[in-house]
């Protein structure tokens, strides 16, 4: 491995080769080799200058050495299936890819101290097939494959929030490489669970989309394989009634409640529609306006009654029908009722362009927010259709609207713009929520990142990045003041 020196100004072709000196012939692409690396999984598409595809931590700091001593912007990517337009390249052309696709021999688990070390590019499902034989899994749980990279950058949150937190909850140890000095290797943490050593500064990097440094390693804390699960698909007897639900079940069953997933009729339907092998688990009725996933996880022997899961939640169940918090429940096997949880992105994309709301409330207040955010729409804007769904023990809700294929007036950008704010404003103005519950920030959001952050944090995180990255070289978004960004209120 050896870099051609460069100096500011040498052209995009001695760029590309003196990358090719660092990562190989199959580390390089170009032109309509790039073309997967370019487009974002629902936002966000540019062009690139090159995507580099680095195989090891030594690799990735001669790039961004070679990089900050070129000016040239360095844009992380870890299996592009991030949904805030930060994993994709702007349109100038001039910023290289570092895909980390590469970069995943390690893998090293411990499982005594339920702990694994693993690089950047490695994904979800080949970490868990590998802890899989160990007895252990890492339960940030989603409907798509990303990087562990990718998640620690995302601070990826998912359907089992609840029971084992983000990803920022299970992260022990990073390795990071960094603009400045250029290319330095920074570790931070170690596998220890107590360590108060001083600040912790591997925070820096998780969920701040790539700013102010490439990760190359995370060390996680991984859990036992759940031996047991219990499923069910309820329809709670009302908006309060399902606060009553949730409630009574952390009081008697909390330490199982794995997942407590609210779907939509309208979402489910757009699945069952859309979606191959869908079908109405609620079938030969009509679907609910609004049903609950619920989850439950055990070890082998684990059971507070002694009863097996299944049948404690049953057991549950049927009281809280007596007691009419739940109206209805729908047969069908567990895996099919995931699929369809997990189907429902794809679902809303059937009908149309989707206008995605990634936002979190207190969970007091998630139904509320829901039929005061409906009642906006009919009102201001009735041709949309509304397809929402969410992780509703933790306040989460994916509240999707649809500007449908067909719909008079046509797709209008100023009028999604219009719309975008005053949802936002509900949330946070009236609802006290999130604009960003659990996707990260990016070009997609970053307008609202300005007009709801206080401007001492903004200046905080500019002060920051000026210490790591003060040419501003790496990632898609600068958390700094820009002027450029209005507030929006
Ligand atoms: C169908 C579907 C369902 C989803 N469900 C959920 C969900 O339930 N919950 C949830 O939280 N998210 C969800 N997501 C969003 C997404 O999967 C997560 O944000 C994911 O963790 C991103 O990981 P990635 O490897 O794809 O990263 P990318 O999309 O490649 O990148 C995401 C961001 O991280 C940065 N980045 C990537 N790798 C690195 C690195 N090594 N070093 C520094 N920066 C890096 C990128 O620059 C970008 O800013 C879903 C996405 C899809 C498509």
């Amino acid at each position: 491995m050896s870099a051609v020196p460069l100096v500011a100004g040498d052209s995009d072709e001695a760029l590309r080769a003196a990358l090719q000196a660092i990562v190989g012939e199959r580390g390089l692409l170009c032109g309509a080799d790039m073309a997967g690396y370019e487009q974002g999984a629902r936002y966000g598409q540019g062009r690139a200058l090159c995507v580099v595809r680095p195989a090891s931590t030594d690799e990735v700091s001669a790039v961004l050495r070679l990089c900050a001593a070129r000016r040239v912007p360095v844009l992380p990517q870890g299996a592009n299936t991030g949904l805030v337009g930060a994993s994709s390249p702007d349109n100038s052309g001039r910023q290289v890819v570092l895909s980390l696709g590469r970069l995943r021999s390690r893998c090293e688990i411990d499982a005594l101290d339920r702990s694994v070390a693993v690089d950047a590019g490695l994904t979800l499902q080949e970490l868990n097939a590998r802890l899989e034989s160990h007895g252990l899994w890492f339960p940030v749980d989603l409907g798509a494959n990303p990087s562990i990279g990718g998640m620690v950058a995302a601070n990826t949150g998912g359907t089992r929030l609840i029971r084992y937190g983000d990803v920022r909850h299970n992260l022990l140890a990073l390795e990071v490489v960094l603009f400045d000095p250029p290319g330095q290797v920074l570790r931070l943490g170690s596998a220890l669970r107590k360590d108060n050593t001083g600040p912790d500064l591997k925070q820096l990097f998780v969920g701040t989309s790539g700013a102010g440094g490439v990760i190359t390693q995370a060390t996680l804390e991984v859990h036992p394989l759940p031996r047991q699960s219990a499923t069910a698909l309820v329809v709670p007897g009302s908006d309060a009634a399902l606060g009553e639900l949730l409630q009574a079940l952390e009081l008697e069953l909390g330490d199982h409640l794995a997942a407590f997933e609210g779907m939509s009729g309208a979402a489910m339907a757009a699945a069952i529609d859309h979606v191959p092998n869908m079908r109405n688990p609620f079938a030969p009725e009509a679907l609910p306006e609004f049903a609950v996933l619920i989850e439950l996880e055990a070890g082998a022997l684990a059971s507070v009654t002694g009863l097996p899961l299944q049948d404690m939640l049953d057991r549950f169940l049927e009281a809280q029908f007596e007691r009419g918090t739940i109206v209805n429940a729908a047969l069908g096997h567990a895996s099919a009722l995931w699929q369809l949880r997990h189907a429902l992105s794809e679902g809303a994309r059937a009908l149309g362009r989707v206008v995605a709301f990634d936002v979190s409330v207190p969970r007091s207040r998630i139904m509320a927010f829901r039929r005061a955010a409906l009642a906006m729409l009919e009102a201001e804007h009735p041709h949309l259709r509304v397809t929402d769904f969410g992780h509703i023990a933790d306040g989460g809700m994916h509240f999707n609207v649809i500007w449908p294929h067909e719909a008079v007036p046509a797709y209008d950008s100023e009028a999604v713009q219009d719309l975008r704010d005053r949802l936002y404003a509900l949330v946070v103005d009236d609802f006290k929520g999130s604009f960003s519950a659990e996707h990260g920030i990016g070009p997609y959001n970053l307008r609202y990142y300005h007009c709801y952050t206080d401007p001492a944090a903004i200046a905080l995180a500019d002060g920051i990045r000026e210490l790591l990255d003060p040419l501003r070289l790496c990632g898609a978004v600068d958390f700094g003041p820009d002027p450029a960004l209005a507030a929006c209120r």
